[in-house]
């Protein structure tokens, strides 16, 4: 437990320096060439005095440069925070550089959700405290990596402390504004260390991840990958090109992904069969409630779907492992990974453990959970029970041999007239039916019952599904009078957050302004 990403990356390239560690479309990376890229930028943020716990913005699409820039930072010890996405306007980025007070901005031009109208590297002319920003040009396929390099002016000596912090994570924001989250290498390598055990990952995996860098499940599927010595492949298909293709052209063994992804694929690999997906062992399935029939899809393809449970706050500490029961791997999000404690707490009373079968907030303690959270004291405080569990705002059971069923938020349970509605069990069901290819549920204001519940659906490509059909395949499927939606919605497009998680968020707002 004495390495850091950086002097595990290292490694690899002493060994097997000629080895692709990144790749994109048409651009890759050796071990080698990587730790020498590395080693590039963190000379150079030295050089404009960029110093160990400050903060280094990344604002990229998923690209290889994020791996360069994740490792300088371990390297030197500064604090990597590629939690900016493609969603975000300038203005917004401005906002965040000046919340985590950056000291450097690498950021690709055009990039970002108003890049017509507004110029990141105009607007952050003059930010206080901000000493360096790197501007890269959008890929072309032939750009080289950290184009133009100032030469460096100094170099630093290598941290090897893996205790302090190297990354600031921002959450997903669907309960509310994103949280910083702060990481050291130890906390992120946890996870990943787990996952390479219960897994027998090695050299060999080629890992493909549909989640963009800008999320930790991404970026924990490249920090997994590359301390491991495998091959990571950055996902930049553009729209309408082959998922299916693309994972069998690299040979991908591992796909990491929220649920929309998994539905997307096996979407695509009902329409085009094709040879399947040979060379894919297992997917991991994470960041969202995860659809039974979408675990199930992926099984009847020979592809184990790693139904797992993770957080920004608390990495990824939750999944089944290829010699489960395939019906707990359907039903369950598994147990703890190793160095990991899961346990559940009444909801009214965060110190009370509850004992098996029994729904409460789920805790969590262990080898993965985050320094606290940037800049809030009092947010960190608040998170932890009297004993140091992280509350996660989950609520979940779990069974005698602690394999845990999640059943919602704490915040996105339903109360219709005192009765708990959980929208993960109707989604559940409604998923099933052949012609939805997504679902949300939401609460929609009642004055009477305080909550009655809507279902938000997408209908699988040219088909149809009217809300009597859904009623009576709900009713079919055991979905109690209590539980079974008033409103009924279909859309042919749900909103979706960078992430690919849907953002239900957006679905409350329009049904409020009555825009759906
Ligand atoms: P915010 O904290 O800003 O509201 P967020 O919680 O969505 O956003 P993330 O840290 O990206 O931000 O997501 C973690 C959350 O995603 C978990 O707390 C849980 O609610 C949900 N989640 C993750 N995996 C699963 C899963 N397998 N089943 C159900 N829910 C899951
Ligand atoms: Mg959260």
């Amino acid at each position: 437990r004495d390495s850091t990403i950086y002097s595990l990356v290292r490694e690899h390239a002493d060994r097997t320096p000629g080895k692709v560690a990144v790749r994109e479309r048409d651009r890759q990376l050796t071990y080698a060439e990587l730790v020498d890229a590395a080693d590039r930028l963190a000379a150079t943020l030295h050089g404009h005095r960029v110093r160990p716990g400050q903060r280094v913005a990344v604002w990229l699409p998923s690209r290889i440069e994020t791996a360069v820039a994740l490792l300088a930072c371990s390297r030197n010890g500064y604090v990597a925070c590629p939690s900016l996405h493609r969603d975000h306007t300038v203005g917004e980025i401005v906002e965040l550089l000046t919340r985590m007070r950056a000291a450097a901005l690498i950021a690709e031009a055009g990039y970002g959700a108003d890049a017509d109208r507004h110029d990141v590297f105009a607007e952050v002319r003059g930010l206080a405290g901000l000493r360096l920003v790197l501007a890269l040009p959008p890929r072309d396929g032939t750009a080289a990596v950290l184009p133009d390099l100032p030469a460096p002016a100094a170099d630093a000596p290598i941290r090897t402390d893996p205790n302090t912090i190297v990354y600031l994570a921002f959450t997903s924001g669907t309960t509310g504004a994103p949280k910083g989250v702060m990481h050291s290498d130890n906390t992120l390598l946890a996870p990943a260390r787990a996952m390479a055990t219960d897994w027998s990952l090695d050299a060999g995996m080629c890992v493909y991840s549909l989640s963009p860098l800008s999320h930790n499940l991404g970026l924990g599927a490249m920090i997994m990958t590359l301390t491991g010595g495998g091959e990571f492949v950055v996902h930049d298909l553009p729209r309408g090109e082959s998922l299916a293709d693309r994972l069998r052209e690299v040979g991908a063994t591992f796909v990491f992904g929220v649920p929309t992804h998994a539905i997307d694929l096996l979407a695509e690999l009902r329409e085009r069969p094709g040879t399947g997906l040979p060379s894919v062992r297992g997917f991991r399935v994470s960041g969202a409630p995860v659809p039974p029939v979408v675990a199930q899809g992926l099984l009847d393809l020979g592809i184990v779907p790693q139904s797992g449970y993770g957080m920004t706050e608390a990495g990824s500490h939750h999944y089944t492992v290829p010699d489960d029961d395939p019906a707990l791997i359907v039903e369950s999000s598994g147990r703890a990974c190793a160095g990991y404690e899961v346990a559940i707490f009444s909801r009214e009373d965060p110190e009370q453990v509850l004992p098996p079968g029994e729904v409460g907030q789920i805790g969590a303690r262990g080898a993965s959970l985050m320094l606290g959270y940037f800049d809030d004291q009092a947010a960190t405080e608040n998170a932890f029970n009297a004993d140091g569990w992280f509350m996660t705002g989950d609520l979940g059971w779990m069974d005698e041999a602690g394999y845990l069923r999640i059943t919602g938020r704490k915040k996105d349970v339903i109360i219709r007239g005192g009765h708990n509605i959980f929208p993960a069990k109707i989604e559940n069901f409604a998923m099933r039916h052949d012609a939805v290819d997504k679902a949300a549920v939401i609460g929609v204001p009642d004055e009477r019952l305080g909550e009655r519940v809507c279902l938000v659906i997408k209908p699988m490509p040219d088909q149809q599904v009217d809300a009597d059909q859904l009623l009576r395949h709900l009713d079919a499927s055991g979905l109690s009078k209590f539980d079974m939606p008033e409103y009924f919605i279909a859309l042919d497009d749900i909103p979706l957050m960078p992430s690919g998680k849907i953002l239900k968020r957006r679905l409350v707002e329009w049904v409020d302004e009555g825009r759906v």
